[in-house]
């Protein structure tokens, strides 16, 4: 009998966190994926538990009753065209090409559809769509910047190597800083591991980033401000204010690091914390080089909002029920559509569990819905059951297609492991072909 191959895959892309680490060296033998370097422990984890089918009972079924792959699919067609408001959700652990699967089965059965960046819209779509955003790639922070800013955010914990990458050697560790590297600043909780490896340390009161990042902008811009209220509502000393506009105004190129759940971006009424940081790097703009940099969740996020935009004209939340794009980030949010009767089937597809749905898993047993997931049904967390669950291809290992990091720059997957289970772009597009056969265009065309 011949000896399983071994093949050893090069700089393969990481989907398990935004950095999307682009070197990792990935050995794969007999189907399974045995040996990764470059990989932090999260990911290691990820990458080695591979594709293993864990409960073959409920990978495709009806009302909890096991069927087939085609059945499954029929059934899930049947709902969508008898739906009158359907809803697609998730689209974060699947590739770009999948993702554009998803936006088609919206537009073509006149749904909604939106993606966790619907709750983090208002804080990171609307600075960006009404002043603009000074932004970098992650090469650029490693290249040029010689002051980074961790704006409330400790990217040891959330994205482990982004700093031994990104951050240029020399700046970690106290004073630091200097010819080589960047100095680098924590503005936040001080016993974070990012702040303990920082050159400055600034811990603003949580919940007043706004008044410290107004601080900062009025200092630049050269106002005077007194020491007391300066300290009353940040809760550090006008002194280090001083210390890190001085710093951000004589640099060469700045950055400012944000991540869009620690710095509490993610709250509606965080909006103008996440435009303020950003009003700061433009302010700083007038006189030098500074970017922002948000580091986003695990998946293929920033892929999704790209997707979106290029198919409809907007990031998120998009209703298509009048057979053209409407944008409504909060109007259109799956939580206020089900509460609202506006939705009377949802489908779930590629959802990142870990976050966002936890307001709305209370509410998916009241509308018949569809799971279409990587993950075996177990390893998800508590829910009500689906009316129809589909499982697919183990995203970032079986998925190949187009990753994008969280900087927008697009990465290519490889197909490392063969699965048993289809892709969530193929499970979409059979969909899609069935739903089209069934309500035919004015003009006959499917
Ligand atoms: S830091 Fe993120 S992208 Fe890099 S290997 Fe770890 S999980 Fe993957």
């Amino acid at each position: 009998m011949t000896p399983p191959q071994r093949q050893r895959w090069l700089d393969v892309a990481c989907g398990f966190c935004g950095c999307a680490c682009d070197d990792l060296n990935v050995d794969v033998e007999g189907g399974r994926i045995i040996g990764i370097e470059n990989a932090c422990e999260s990911a290691r984890g990820s990458f080695l538990a591979g594709e293993v089918p864990a409960d073959k009972a409920t990978d495709f079924s009806i009302v909890g009753e096991p069927v087939g792959y085609e059945q499954a699919v029929s059934r899930a067609a049947d709902l969508l065209t008898e739906a009158e408001a359907p809803f697609i959700y998730g689209l974060t652990r699947m590739t770009s090409e999948a993702q554009c699967a998803a936006v088609e089965l919206a537009d073509r059965i006149g749904g909604r559809i939106d993606t966790p960046a619907g709750l983090f819209c208002p804080a990171l779509g609307t600075p960006l769509q009404q002043s603009g955003v000074s932004s970098c790639t992650f090469g650029e922070v490693r290249q040029r910047a010689d002051v980074i800013v961790f704006w409330q955010c400790d990217p040891e914990r959330t994205h482990p190597r982004f700093r031994k990458r990104y951050c240029p050697d020399g700046s970690v560790g106290p004073g630091a800083g200097g010819s080589r590297g960047a100095f680098v600043i924590c503005v936040g909780d001080p016993g974070t591991k990012t702040a303990t490896k920082a050159d400055q340390v600034l811990p603003v009161s949580r919940g007043r980033e706004y008044e410290a990042a107004g601080v900062v902008r009025g200092l630049i811009a050269g106002h005077e401000m007194g020491e007391s209220a300066v300290f009353d509502q940040t809760g550090v000393s006008l002194a280090e204010w001083k210390l890190l506009a001085e710093r951000l105004r004589t640099c060469h190129y700045g950055v400012i690091v944000c991540e869009e759940r620690q710095a509490g971006l993610s709250d509606w009424s965080n909006r103008y914390d996440a435009a303020a940081v950003h009003q700061l790097a433009i302010d700083v703009c007038n006189r030098t080089r500074c970017s922002v940099v948000t580091l986003r969740g695990p998946g293929n996020p920033v892929s999704a909002e790209m997707v979106f935009t290029w198919q409809t004209g907007f990031p998120c939340s998009v209703d298509l029920v009048a057979g053209y794009p409407r944008y409504g980030p909060a109007e259109f949010s799956l939580e206020r559509s089900i509460a609202r009767r506006e939705a009377d089937l949802v489908v779930i597809v590629g959802e990142d569990w870990d976050h966002g749905l936890e307001s709305i898993c209370g509410r998916l047993g009241s509308v018949p819905w569809i799971l279409i997931e990587d993950r075996a049904w177990a390893d998800l967390p508590a829910r009500p059951a689906p009316t129809i669950r589909i499982r697919t291809a183990a995203f970032g290992v079986a998925t190949p297609g187009t990753l994008f990091r969280a900087d927008g720059v697009p990465l290519p997957l490889p197909r490392l492991l063969e699965s048993p289970f289809p892709d969530a772009g193929r499970v979409l597009a059979d969909m899609l072909a069935r739903v089209a056969r069934a309500t035919p265009t004015a003009g006959g065309e499917p």
